[in-house]
């Protein structure tokens, strides 16, 4: 087996809001950088919390993206022979994700995915945990619990009712981006401190 026939790895950076994925995928994207190795980051144009051709982390690091409208659209670039390729809040993309991720794998590129695991109400995305599932590579960060200073595992999202921030429920949507609606916010928290409402 020559080298070009080897298939790419499948490296899963996954946690709550907050823990650290955006930073953690600039931070490998960086290394294989400076390793000379060719590759592009993808992100959802549906993540409407930047519409900027770049992924931009809490602590400040970013770097360049591709904007694509639908998971397929990244397949364009599978014949470039990139020694890797990116993705950065997957559990956005439509659930094509899955073999558009296992295409590159095929053709030899590595793949790393950042996303949530868990939506709001504790629930697993199921593409995210697909991807997992086929995985060389988790990592699963935590954040800091926003309440009590434990490590976070979960992402609380609350509703502002009459002035107070309040439990979102289970029967809400599960796709709100951050910034879209006053009306919401995400903060992470430990699994004590999480709350859900019916
Ligand atoms: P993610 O992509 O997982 O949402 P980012 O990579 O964008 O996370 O941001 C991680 C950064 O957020 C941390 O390095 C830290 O500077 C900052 N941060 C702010 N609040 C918290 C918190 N409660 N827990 C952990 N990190 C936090
Ligand atoms: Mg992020
Ligand atoms: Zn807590």
């Amino acid at each position: 087996m020559t080298l070009r026939d080897k298939k790419g790895k499948i490296e899963v950076v996954i946690g709550p809001m907050y823990s650290g994925k955006t930073e953690e995928l600039i931070r490998r994207v960086v290394r294989r950088t400076i390793a000379r190795q060719r590759g592009v980051i993808f992100k959802i144009s549906s993540d409407t919390r930047t519409k900027e051709e770049k992924v931009i982390s809490r602590a400040g690091t970013s770097l360049e993206a591709k904007v694509v409208d639908v998971a397929s659209d990244a397949l364009k670039y599978v014949d470039e022979g990139f020694d890797y390729v990116a993705f950065d809040e997957v559990q956005f993309f439509d659930d094509k994700i899955v073999d558009v991720v296992k295409e590159f794998v095929n053709h030899g590129t590595d793949v790393i995915v950042a996303g949530l695991n868990l939506d709001f109400r504790g629930e697993p995305f199921e593409s995210v945990m697909k991807i997992a599932a086929i995985s060389d590579e988790i990592a699963l960060l935590k954040a800091v619990c926003v309440v009590c200073g434990e490590d976070a595992t979960r992402t609380q999202r609350l509703i502002l009712k009459n002035g107070k921030w309040m439990p979102a429920s289970k029967s809400d949507p599960v796709f709100k981006v951050e910034g879209e609606d006053i009306q919401i916010k995400y903060e992470p928290r430990c699994k004590d401190c999480w709350e859900v409402e019916e």
